[in-house]
Formats: C-alpha cells, sequence, structure tokens
C-alpha cells in the first residue's frame, strides 16, 4: 500500500482530521507521529474511520501500563483479523477443534481466533482464562473429554497449563493435540523452542497489538515476516529518524484498518526488519524481530538488556523454571523462580542458577527460589491478573 492511501484512509477518522488541520501531508518524512498518549486523551468515538454502523467490536488495552486506549473494528477488519490466521502455515480447517484461552473481556486475540474458526468451520472452545468458570483444573478436564487439535493461550498460561498437567500425570502432547497459537506476550524463538519442548508440538506465534490487531503470525520455521496488505513497518532511532533495516531501534505503524486507523504509530515496542535472513518457508518479505516494549528494557551498571535478552537467557537455561520474575534494582538483580514438580528431584542449586545467570548478564544478580504460584492456584482457582516477567523497583 502507497503512503498516499495510508494518509488519505487515516483522514477518515475525526482525530486525524484534527491532528493533521493545515499541515503540508505531502512528505512522509514531516509527517509527525501518533503518540499512546494522543490516543488515551482523545475521546474514544473520534478515533473511528468508518460508519459506525460498520463497527462490529470495540476493545481497549489492558491499561497495565496507564491508561486504556480505544481500539474500535469493523465487520471488515474482522474478516481481515481471520485472515492472519487462516492464510498462515497453521492451516486451520474444518478437521480442527481450536481451545481458546484468551480472556475475551474486552481483549482482542479471543475474538480473532473465534472469527478464523467461523471462517473456516473449525471447531471452537472458549475457555477464558479470566472467568471463575474455568479454572485451570477445570480446562485441564475439558482438554482431557474434548481432545482439541490446537491450543490458542498466552505465553505464561502455557507454561502454567504444561505444569498443572504434569502435576495430574497427562502427558503432553494430549491427543491429536498438533499446536499450540501464542499471542498476547513477548516470546522469542528461544522461548518458542521451549515451549515446543514443553508441549510435543508446534508453536505459532501472533505478533500485534490491540491497537494495530494482529498482524504477522510465524511461519513454519517460526518467522514473523511482515506480510500484511494494510500495514506499513519502520524503525526509528530515539529522535524519530529513520532506521532502515537490520538495525535495532523504536517501532512506529502506519495501519490502514478501516474501525480505526492510525499514521505513524509510536507503540512502544522494540523492533528490528531484516532483510538477510534465510527462510525456505516460500515468503520472502522481510522478518521483525521482536525486542519487547521500551518500559522493559533494564538499565544495570551501564549495561543494557530487553527483555528477549532476557528471555533467551532464561530459556537456554540447563533446567528452565517453570515460572520467573525477575526485581530490577539500581546495582542488582533478584531473580524469582519456581522449578516444575518434575525438576524437584534433580540438583540443580540456587548457586548453579546464580552463577548462570552471572556468567551470562555480568551484572550482581541473586536468585531465590520461591512459591509463584500457590499449588492451589495451580490446581483450582483461576489466575485473573496478567503475570509478568519484569518489576522495576
Ligand atoms: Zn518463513
Amino acid at each position: 500500500m502507497k503512503n498516499e492511501d495510508f494518509i488519505k484512509i487515516a483522514l477518515n477518522s475525526k482525530f486525524y482530521q484534527n491532528k493533521f488541520y493545515g499541515l503540508n501531508l505531502n512528505d512522509w518524512s514531516g509527517i509527525p507521529i501518533t503518540t499512546k498518549e494522543e490516543l488515551r486523551k482523545c475521546d474514544a468515538y473520534d478515533l473511528i474511520g468508518t460508519d459506525f454502523k460498520k463497527i462490529a467490536t470495540y476493545h481497549e488495552t489492558s491499561g497495565t501500563t496507564g491508561t486504556p486506549t480505544s481500539s474500535w473494528y469493523s465487520f471488515k477488519d474482522s474478516d481481515q483479523e481471520a485472515k492472519v490466521i487462516i492464510n498462515s502455515h497453521i492451516n486451520l480447517s474444518s478437521n480442527d477443534l481450536l481451545l481458546n484461552r484468551f480472556p475475551f473481556a474486552i481483549a482482542l486475540p479471543p475474538f480473532i481466533l473465534f472469527w478464523a474458526c467461523q471462517k473456516v468451520n473449525a471447531g471452537h472452545i472458549a475457555v477464558d482464562k479470566a472467568s471463575s468458570i474455568t479454572p485451570i483444573a477445570r480446562v485441564i478436564e475439558i482438554i482431557q473429554r474434548s481432545n482439541p487439535s490446537i491450543i490458542a493461550l498466552p505465553p505464561a498460561e502455557a507454561e502454567i497449563l504444561a505444569e498443572s498437567a504434569f502435576r495430574k500425570g497427562i502427558t503432553l502432547p494430549t491427543p491429536n493435540l498438533r499446536a499450540l497459537i501464542i499471542a498476547g506476550d513477548l516470546s522469542t524463538s528461544t522461548r518458542r523452542k521451549y515451549l515446543e519442548k514443553l508441549w510435543g508440538v508446534q508453536v505459532f506465534d501472533l505478533f500485534g497489538s490491540t491497537e494495530t490487531g494482529g498482524l504477522f503470525m510465524t511461519c513454519k520455521n517460526g518467522q514473523h515476516h511482515i506480510n500484511h496488505p494494510n500495514l506499513k513497518v519502520e524503525v526509528v532511532d530515539s529522535n524519530f529518524k529513520p532506521l532502515g533495516h537490520n538495525l535495532k531501534g523504536h517501532c512506529i505503524l502506519s495501519s490502514a484498518r478501516e474501525g480505526m486507523p492510525l499514521l505513524k504509530y509510536f507503540n512502544h515496542d522494540i523492533v528490528e526488519i531484516k532483510d538477510n535472513f534465510n527462510c525456505d518457508c516460500g515468503d520472502n518479505s522481510p522478518i521483525l524481530i521482536h525486542y519487547g516494549r521500551d518500559d522493559n528494557v533494564l538499565n544495570i551498571k551501564g549495561m543494557e538488556f530487553t527483555l528477549a535478552d532476557i528471555q533467551d537467557i532464561v530459556y537456554s537455561m540447563p533446567i528452565v523454571p517453570f515460572i520467573w520474575k525477575i526485581h530490577v534494582y539500581d546495582d542488582n538483580l533478584i531473580f524469582e523462580y519456581q522449578l516444575s514438580r518434575k525438576h524437584s528431584s534433580l540438583n540443580f542449586a540456587k548457586e548453579d542458577i546464580d552463577k548462570y545467570l552471572y556468567d551470562k548478564l555480568r551484572v550482581p544478580v541473586y536468585s531465590k527460589p520461591c512459591q509463584l504460584i500457590t499449588d492451589d492456584d495451580l490446581t483450582s482457582k483461576p489466575i485473573f491478573s496478567k503475570f509478568g516477567h519484569i518489576v522495576k523497583h
């Protein structure tokens, strides 16, 4: 899609008519970026880019990092969202039964999956992660009764569910299971490989956001090809100067989504567009590497780590804890972890973890075994809040 088409579609919303009033839009580089703050402050209805009669759903960001942002989807958008799944290598079909663990309240991912299932006549089971009706124990029972072929869930939930299954004596993969779809939180290729080993099936990752929609599903080789028809991705430095390809920087997205168009949206993700890569999946478009959000970058004693750096280190540990959390202080880190019960008899001490992490990070790090999730939560009660890996003090 050409730059002028993105501009034309953006001008369908009152928000952009006001923002761009009197501006010369002929020079793309001179067009100001759109910030999260602007979206938060404006009237939700000013963001709509089409006739209200065409609106299908309304969503909001989780609000974990501030006031939530509104996001509107038209019926046409819901078709496009479904296509991102349907056109991917997961080959969703009427032979599938998809168990959907994403929370249906406010969030977007569960709907993308439901829309996709409806389009190809695939079976669908809603087991909302945030609902008290479907705690983990109930989900395990439903998996055992229904034997879904695909399970869709946030990556941390995949780790928690696997531990719960282990404690109930269930072997993974369960019968018929052929793939996981993960979305919602960062998952590097190292973490995805760990999940593939844990579950014994292929893992597909859907990259996107509430504001922009589902954008890229990993190909069969685990790459996020930039192949969305209505999207432009740019990488810029901290002064918003374009960096081009093969350099890490801030992500700027332009989306010609009918319900809510966005132009040069600064989404706080740290990314890189790579065009010098090898992927034999048949898609030659460049790939997007996601390093996590800028507020998850750790700066400690002159060293900088993205959440992707941290994930790659943690998910390469000789024994990966089934759940973990890093507390960031001015001059040290505290790594809290809980090992899977299947590793309880192994000789892997706190000192081994301290040494492993220090060798990789080269900053003072203290590890601390602790119970991040109680036995009760794993087997009976729902976990309501989103699990965060980084806590800054
Ligand atoms: Zn590929």
